[in-house]
């Protein structure tokens, strides 16, 4: 924490004489994040790596989607790659997929606000294609730098593309469900993608199911 040195003002000096009578020579400080210029770790990373152009993507994207949530939340939801919306507001999981997941969370009692969400890929591929493995070497650093950063709890990868871009796995992502993984200490939770959810109803059943498990074994 940076500490610098000023001297009060009439005022202060008032409102502090006024709150040791009140309450004694105990003074509570707000550390929250709005009483603070500090900027945490996770925002830095954001700023030293939004202007990013390892890849032809940067060229296309209009913003740089970083990820959105709480930086300290026990969980971390991870995606494939932004789409249109989420390339016009730097959001992540906006638009169908992420109004489908928003009602995931909160079917287990979860908002946007308590758990980390965030993308393989930080920038939109054309035309909504499958991210290509030179995209994902590229950028896979940036996910990982923010996990270690979160040290969540938990991950649950949404999808094959982030479970076997974490797991370093080939396997398909009906043989990655119903475990649980470890990654780097982390648990790992592998489950469907919102947009195939939307595109196969019939999917829906299992990934309640794990959505059950996050619930029960990680939601106190
Ligand atoms: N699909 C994803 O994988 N991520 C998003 O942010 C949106 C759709």
């Amino acid at each position: 924490m940076k500490v610098t040195k000023s001297k009060l003002d009439r005022t202060q000096v008032q409102y502090l004489k006024q709150h040791q009578e009140l309450y004694g020579d105990t003074i509570y400080v707000s550390e929250s994040e709005e009483n603070s210029n500090e900027l945490n770790d996770l925002d830095q990373f954001k700023n030293e790596i939004s202007s990013c152009n390892l890849c032809p993507l940067g060229e296309t994207r209009t913003n740089f989607v970083f990820g959105s949530g709480n930086s300290n939340a026990d969980i971390v939801f991870v995606g494939e790659a932004p789409g249109e919306k989420e390339d016009l507001q730097g959001v992540p999981f906006v638009g169908r997929s992420g109004k489908l997941l928003d009602k995931m969370l909160e079917a287990i009692n979860l908002d946007r606000e308590s758990v980390f969400i965030v993308n393989v890929l930080k920038c939109r591929p054309p035309k909504n294609r499958v991210p290509l493995p030179s995209e994902v070497e590229l950028c896979e650093q940036y996910l990982k730098k923010q996990l270690e950063i979160i040290n969540p709890k938990l991950i649950v990868t949404l999808g094959r593309i982030s479970s076997i871009t974490l797991l370093k796995s080939k396997e398909s992502l009906s043989n990655l469900r119903e475990k649980i993984h470890l990654y780097e200490g982390i648990d790992l939770l592998a489950t469907y993608h919102p947009a195939v959810l939307l595109r196969n109803p019939n999917l829906k059943r299992p990934a309640w199911d794990d959505f059950k498990v996050i619930r029960d074994k990680y939601l106190k």
